[in-house]
Order: C-alpha cells, then sequence, then structure tokens
C-alpha cells in the first residue's frame, strides 16, 4: 500500500481520477454528495465516508475534484477547521481568487497546499493520461508529484500559488479563441467555393496551423477522429469552453488585462449555449456561424 488518499468530489472526473489512485495501490476513502457517485465509488474499491472531513481524516493526502470556487472553498473551509497539518490538492477548474483563497486557508496551519486543475478530459481521467497544471510551493510540489504521476502523464509545476489556474484558463482562452477562428475560416471558404480538404491541405501546413484545425478539426472528413465526424459528440462540451472563458474573464477584469478576442469568444458560446447547445463538442460552433443557429436565435427571440 503506497498511503492514505482522501478523494472529495467523484463525478465524472473525479471518479476515474480515484479509480486510477486504487488501481496504483492507494487506499482511498471518498465523498460526495450524490449517492449515485458513491455507489459507483464503491464499485471501484474507494471507501465511501459519511462526510468530507471523514474522508480526509488521517490521510496522507487529500483531492478535491469539484464543480466551481464556491464549492471548494465550502469543502477546504470545513477541513481546514477539523484537520491537522496535511497535503491538500484541488483539481477542479476554479477562478484563480477562490484557488488563492483555498491555499490561504491553510497557511499557518502547517498544511501544504496546491491548486493542480487538469486538461484531457473523461478519456484523460480513465486512461490516467491527464495534464496536471500545478501551483504551489516547491515543497508541496515535490510531496504531491507522485500521487499526481499517477492520474496523469504531464505534471507541470507553473508557479505559486493558483498559477496552476492561471495556465489552465489562458490556454483555454488560446483553445477557444482559436477553434472559433478555424471555424470562421471554414465557413468562409464555403462560401467562396473551396474544400474543405483543400483548405485543410493548405493551412494546416501554413501560418493558420493550431490545434483546433489538425486535432480537432470543426467539419468531418480531413481529421477522421475529430468530433465532427461522429455527430458533435464531445469531446469537450461548448458549456465547459463557456465556463472556462468566463473564468478567463473574469480573470481579466479582475487584473485588468485587456482580451477583447477573449471577451467575444464568451459571447460566441453563450449564444450557443442558450441556444441549447452546450452539451454538444465545442466545435459545433461551425453551424452557429453558418447562420443555422442564428435562425434558431431568432425563433428563440434571442
Ligand atoms: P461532475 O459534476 O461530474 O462532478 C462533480 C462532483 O462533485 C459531483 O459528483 C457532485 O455531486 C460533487 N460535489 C459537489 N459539491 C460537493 C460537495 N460539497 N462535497 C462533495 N461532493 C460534491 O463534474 P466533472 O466533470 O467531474 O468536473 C469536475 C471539475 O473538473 C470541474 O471543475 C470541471 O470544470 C473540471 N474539468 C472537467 C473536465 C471534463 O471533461 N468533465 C475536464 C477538465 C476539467
Amino acid at each position: 500500500m503506497l498511503g492514505r488518499i482522501g478523494f472529495i468530489g467523484l463525478g465524472n472526473m473525479g471518479l476515474p481520477m480515484a479509480g486510477n489512485l486504487v488501481t496504483a495501490g492507494y487506499q482511498v476513502t471518498g465523498f460526495d454528495l450524490a449517492p449515485a457517485s458513491c455507489a459507483a465509488a464503491q464499485a471501484k474499491g474507494i471507501a465511501i465516508a459519511p462526510t468530507a472531513t471523514e474522508a480526509a481524516r488521517e490521510t496522507d493526502a487529500v483531492v478535491t475534484m469539484l464543480p466551481a470556487g464556491r464549492h471548494v472553498v465550502a469543502v477546504w473551509t470545513e477541513l481546514a477547521a477539523n484537520l491537522g497539518p496535511t497535503l491538500l490538492i484541488d483539481s477542479s477548474t476554479i477562478d484563480v481568487d477562490s484557488a488563492r483563497k483555498a491555499h490561504a486557508l491553510f497557511a499557518g496551519h502547517g498544511g501544504l497546499t496546491l491548486d493542480a486543475p487538469v486538461s484531457g478530459g473523461t478519456g484523460g481521467a480513465a486512461a490516467g493520461t491527464l495534464t496536471f497544471m500545478v501551483g504551489g510551493s516547491q515543497q508541496a510540489f515535490a510531496l504531491g508529484r507522485p500521487i499526481l504521476e499517477k492520474m496523469g502523464k504531464r505534471i507541470v509545476h507553473c508557479g505559486e500559488a493558483g498559477a496552476g489556474q492561471a495556465a489552465k484558463i489562458c490556454n483555454n482562452m488560446i483553445l477557444g479563441i482559436s477553434m472559433a477562428g478555424v471555424c470562421e475560416a471554414f465557413v468562409l471558404a464555403e462560401r467562396l467555393g473551396l474544400s474543405h480538404q483543400a483548405l485543410f491541405d493548405v493551412a494546416s501546413t501554413s501560418s493558420g496551423q493550431c490545434w483546433s484545425l489538425t486535432t480537432y478539426c470543426p467539419v468531418p472528413g480531413p481529421v477522421p477522429a475529430s468530433p465532427a465526424n461522429n455527430g458533435y459528440k464531445p469531446g469537450f462540451a461548448a458549456a465547459l469552453m463557456l465556463k472556462d472563458l468566463k473564468l478567463a474573464q473574469e480573470a481579466a477584469l479582475a487584473s485588468g488585462a485587456s482580451t477583447p478576442l477573449g471577451a467575444e469568444a464568451a459571447q460566441l458560446y453563450g449564444l450557443f449555449d442558450k441556444l441549447g447547445h452546450g452539451g454538444e463538442d465545442f466545435s459545433a460552433l461551425i453551424g452557429f456561424l453558418r447562420g443555422q443557429a442564428a435562425d434558431e436565435g431568432h425563433r428563440h427571440g434571442l
């Protein structure tokens, strides 16, 4: 046995991540508000505790994987009031301010803390191939790294408290903007009578090259594994992209950074989500830009 870990938040991401810790040889005790998540966790060899505090008691480290900043601050506040010094790792995607607030709850308490959001989605969580972007002290990182390595394949120390969340939202702001740009280029190509394949062959080997084009191409054909070939089933849901773009905008406002393209991308995905497309892959935005979703918008009075 490698050690004992408390795992709070056993949803779509948390459950397979905690499962990988069990497979690696840790003794994992979990807690989730949803009885169905607890039952699924028990089936994977995770013991279930009646509260977050009980799941975290007498463990070597605690991991939280929760929906948003307010959930993380609430759980970490409870843990700070009830636990002795331990290592706390939050892997949720949350706003930088809440992440720093969570770290501060354990300052002067002897606990070591990391923000360690992930990219790689549910597929990466299941396969143990997530990328972790980590913020916190060198000492906390050194202690947390072996645990994160059981759930991911790239572990990047980005800096002090909050730096992991900062890296995550900056990266996803690039992604939201670049996908919108690639979608626009394909829509323009269609109007100009240029085939999808021709645009792909040129742009994928020219200065327009980017991940949104070469890995996640938003039209069917050129990249067979992209969600466009599978009815735009996610992949990475548009609602999650919207969440990350909103976090980027909050951070830009709070820090005084000028991010007009990030703001535009947040608006686009916000409208797309309002039209009922939040559960589709984020590359499905191309339908909105073709005007299909805009027509729907008129019908819905948006
Ligand atoms: P999810 O909604 O499936 O899981 C969240 C779990 O937290 C739920 O089971 C919920 O019951 C539980 N929960 C909420 N409040 C709680 C509390 N106070 N105590 C205990 N449990 C509580 O969400 P998810 O898809 O697993 O995502 C988790 C985090 O990871 C989010 O911040 C998300 O943005 C981020 N993320 C998700 C993906 C993805 O592809 N799903 C990818 C990268 C990052």
